[in-house]
């Protein structure tokens, strides 16, 4: 391609509204274009290097013995209804209506889609394991769309399904997909953890995530370095001890505490450890108010309490002030679990219920209680786990400490089990001629969202650094100064030549100064830079990588060695 034709509309300043390299460099590289919030066009560089990335996901699932197809984006509610999802998905789901006030969505994922499109057609073991899938634009009206492609609220992902005649076939198609996951990370050359994920309203009890390792990500994952626990934050199970005392019970006291509100002006106040303080958080559920306790020097897991109550994460939000007070008598910051409103729900961490002498609340303005006991003072629903992990705790499986860093989720796998087949009555008849419902699972990556994790592991100051497995192209060749005849000649020779071995590449014959067009070249960070320039009558070209610093002077005929050798180099084949 001659970038003399190209539509490329890099910029030199960094747009104010983009935060994370990602955001900005695809901005600036022209590759992407905002239209608003969360949706985006693929502009010609951006959308080339969006098609490497189907094409890696699309080998490797065809690899793996998965079929492709396409999918309509419009469904209509009543599949929603039947799995129970049109109203658990909540404001993240768009919905609209056709002319007869009929109502769809657009699709922010496929399973039901998928089980209702087989229904009719499998009916017998002998078509199973059957897995399909698609690469199709999703749309999901996000709470916070924002950072360019990585929170889309219409973006490009590959969905795959699998169907089984039971749990033991349905996990190797599991595994399946998760080695053909695997494949497709590696390629893209992306630094990953697999990490088990959270199942919460997609059903099913068993889920990985793929998570490109990233400051900016906005996933945190717990993972050991003496074992393999991986796990994200929303699922990580908390191995927290408390010292036990065998303390007496002490009698409780109601004690003056004006203006301390806070679990650090309880520590001075009191002075005792935080831990000692049962510290209370009002949620409304699904329009019921719930109290949580937990031990005052830890925070409550969200994902954890929502499970526990079996609702959707979207109908789960922090009490406002009106009904703290209702539930407890009190101001904001008073609450506790002894003598709350008559019938309100109180949950219980269990590590709570092992302390002796705790201070909690009041439920009266300006006052806490001491010597606070489970069982003897209070009672309610004891639940195993609604901690957040924190970076030193014990790993659950090999009780070495565990580590907390930030990644970005490309892709997600989970055993949905038979939540959807059963709800959309979609059986095969067995061996015995019964009928069974299809043992699902469902398997996602993130396209155009794993373009930008690529940019965040791949780039530097100066722009974008492709490996060549992503890159819009592979090779540029910058003509310095287009002016002169000789310059012109061997450019356009080497273009024709790299072109005619099968390499993707851009000629630079724009009438610019070299100034710009080095500056474009870091910027869009194709992976093999050949300058044309004061030597070119000599046959003479400058060789440069883009991730490497330093170039060498080459003669032309040995370029094409070069780029087979830096192909190699990252394992690349055209
Ligand atoms: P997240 O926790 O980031 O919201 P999710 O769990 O909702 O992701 P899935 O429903 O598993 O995501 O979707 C499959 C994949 O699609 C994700 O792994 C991710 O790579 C991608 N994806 C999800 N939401 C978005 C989005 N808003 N913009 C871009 N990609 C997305
Ligand atoms: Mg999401």
């Amino acid at each position: 391609m001659r970038m003399s034709k190209m539509y490329m509309p890099t910029l030199r300043e960094t747009p104010s509204e983009a935060e994370i390299p990602s955001h900005q460099l695809l901005l600036r590289a022209g590759m992407i274009r905002k239209l608003v919030s969360g949706v985006y066009s693929y502009l010609p560089l951006g959308y080339r290097a969006i098609k490497k990335v189907e094409k890696v996901v699309r080998e490797e699932m065809d690899a793996a013995g998965s079929q492709e197809l396409l999918m309509s984006a419009i469904q209509p509610r009543e599949l929603w209804e039947a799995s129970g999802r049109w109203a658990n998905f909540g404001p993240e789901m768009w919905r609209l209506r056709d002319r007869n006030d009929r109502e769809f969505c657009l699709g922010p994922t496929h399973e039901e889609y998928f089980t209702d499109l087989i229904k009719d057609e499998i009916k017998s073991y002998k078509q199973l394991p059957l897995s399909i899938y698609q690469i199709q634009t999703k749309y999901r009206d996000e709470k916070r769309p924002r950072f360019g492609l990585m929170r889309c609220r219409e973006f490009i992902m590959k969905d795959a399904y699998s169907f089984d005649v039971d749990e033991e076939a349905m996990s190797v198609a599991y595994q399946n997909m998760w080695d053909a996951y695997d494949r497709v990370f590696t390629r893209l050359k992306l630094n990953y953890k697999v990490v088990q994920g959270d199942t919460g309203a997609m059903g099913g009890k068993v889920s990985h995530e793929f998570t490109a390792m990233s400051h900016v990500g906005e996933g945190v994952v717990a993972y050991c370095n003496s074992c393999d626990f991986a796990a994200t934050d929303e699922k990580a199970q908390v191995i927290y001890t408390i010292p036990q005392s065998d303390e007496e019970e002490k009698e409780i006291e109601k004690v003056l505490t004006p203006e301390v509100k806070t679990i650090d002006g309880l520590v001075e106040f009191f002075s005792i450890e935080r831990y000692r303080f049962g510290k209370a958080l009002v949620f409304v559920a699904q329009g019921e108010p719930v109290v949580v306790v937990i031990p005052g020097d830890r925070e409550l897991n969200e994902t954890k309490l929502a499970n526990y109550l079996m609702v959707p994460g979207h109908e789960l939000e922090m009490a406002d002030e009106e009904i703290i007070k209702k539930i407890s008598g009190a101001n904001k910051g008073f609450t506790g679990p002894v003598g709350l409103a008559e019938g309100t729900r109180l949950l219980v961490d269990k590590r709570v219920t092992t302390l002796k002498n705790i201070v909690v609340g009041g439920n009266e303005t300006d006052y806490h209680l001491v010597n606070v006991n489970y069982g003897r003072d209070f009672q309610g629903e004891v639940v195993e786990d609604l901690l957040m992990i924190e970076e030193g705790d014990t790993c659950p499986t090999c009780g070495e400490k565990l580590s907390l860093d930030r990644g970005i989720e490309v892709g997600n796998i989970f055993q949905l089990g038979t939540k959807y087949s059963e709800s959309l009555k979609a059986t095969y008849l067995d061996v015995n001629g019964k009928e069974q419902p299809f043992v699902m699972g469902s398997y996602g990556i993130g396209v155009s969202r794993s373009v930008a994790a690529v940019v965040e592991q791949y780039h530097d100051e100066k722009g974008i650094i492709w490996p060549f497995v992503v890159a819009p192209y592979h090779a540029v060749v910058t003509i310095v100064n287009t002016k002169k005849d000789e310059q012109n000649q061997l450019g356009e020779k080497i273009y024709e030549d790299l072109k005619k071995m099968g390499v993707e590449v851009l000629l630079d014959d724009r009438n610019e100064r070299p100034g710009v067009k080095f500056t474009d070249r870091e910027l869009i960070g194709i992976p093999v830079q050949i300058t044309v320039g004061k030597m070119a009558g000599e046959g003479i070209v400058e060789y440069s990588l883009r991730k490497r610093e330093g170039k060498q002077e080459v003669t032309a005929d040995k370029i094409k060695d070069l780029i087979i050798e830096a192909f190699e180099e990252e394992g690349f084949s055209l």
